[in-house]
């Protein structure tokens, strides 16, 4: 699909913690040929410099200048915050609270919003987060909304925390999700919330591929007039 000609495509992923997003967005953008960005990674790499220089998140005009002048760098796998290779750092539960403190901040959220658009006109992508359909890409061609129960999102998300070696408990876990998906869906500037035109899907019972074969039936018909991408 890498045809320089065709128009670009974006395919907008929004949802809850732990429905699935990341996992299938990468996916797709494997199968397509896009480029997969994951927001919410931009979102952590700016309350980790926040967390750093002890910049209280509930400061707008500074949080806002620190987002203008972080350089957030996506690559395959990997983040970059000025020039540091920060993938694994901001996956800390201290960076997932702070992400969502300072993602209220409409000056933070011009930020990057700013960058996402930037991405999106370079290249077809695959762009997951909570406002991709909404805000960032309202014209988007696909959108999806991806969600699952709570007890499956922490459950998924458990498993990763312990794959990546972090101590934490079910209970704590769940709670500190339950608070992020309540600040995300509440806040005034581009809450978490379905599109109109988008698609809802849960994942709750569903496998891996079979979220991958529905998604890629939606591109097929809204992009391709019905044709294998690959
Ligand atoms: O997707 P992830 O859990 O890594 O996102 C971290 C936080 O970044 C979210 O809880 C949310 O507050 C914020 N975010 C956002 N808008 C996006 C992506 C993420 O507000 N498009």
């Amino acid at each position: 699909m890498a045809n320089p000609k065709q128009k670009r495509v974006v395919v907008a992923i929004d949802g809850p913690a732990g429905a699935g997003k990341s996992t299938i967005a990468k996916r797709l953008a494997d199968r397509l040929g896009f480029t997969y960005i994951d927001t919410g990674a931009m979102y952590r790499a700016v309350a980790l410099w926040a967390l750093r220089r002890n910049v209280d998140p509930a400061d707008s005009h500074r949080m806002e200048q620190l987002a203008l002048a972080a350089e957030i760098e996506l690559s395959p796998g990997h983040i970059q915050l000025n020039g540091e290779d920060v993938t694994e750092a901001i996956r800390r539960p201290e960076v997932s609270s702070g992400a969502s403190k300072v993602a209220v901040i409409p000056g933070v959220r011009r930020a990057m919003v700013a960058k996402q658009r930037a991405i999106g006109e370079r290249a077809s992508v695959v762009m997951e987060g909570r406002d991709i359909g909404t805000v960032v890409f309202p014209d988007a061609q696909v959108k999806v909304f991806l969600d699952a129960d709570a007890a499956e999102r922490v459950r998924r998300r458990l498993l990763e925390a312990r794959a990546a070696g972090q101590e934490i408990s079910r209970e704590g876990l769940a709670a500190q999700m339950k608070e992020r998906d309540e600040r995300d869906s509440t806040r005034a500037d581009a809450p978490l919330a379905q599109a109109p035109d988008a698609v809802y899907l849960d994942s709750t019972r569903l496998g891996i591929e079979e979220v991958e074969e529905a998604i890629l039936k939606i591109v097929r018909a809204r992009v391709t007039n019905g044709k294998e991408l690959n």
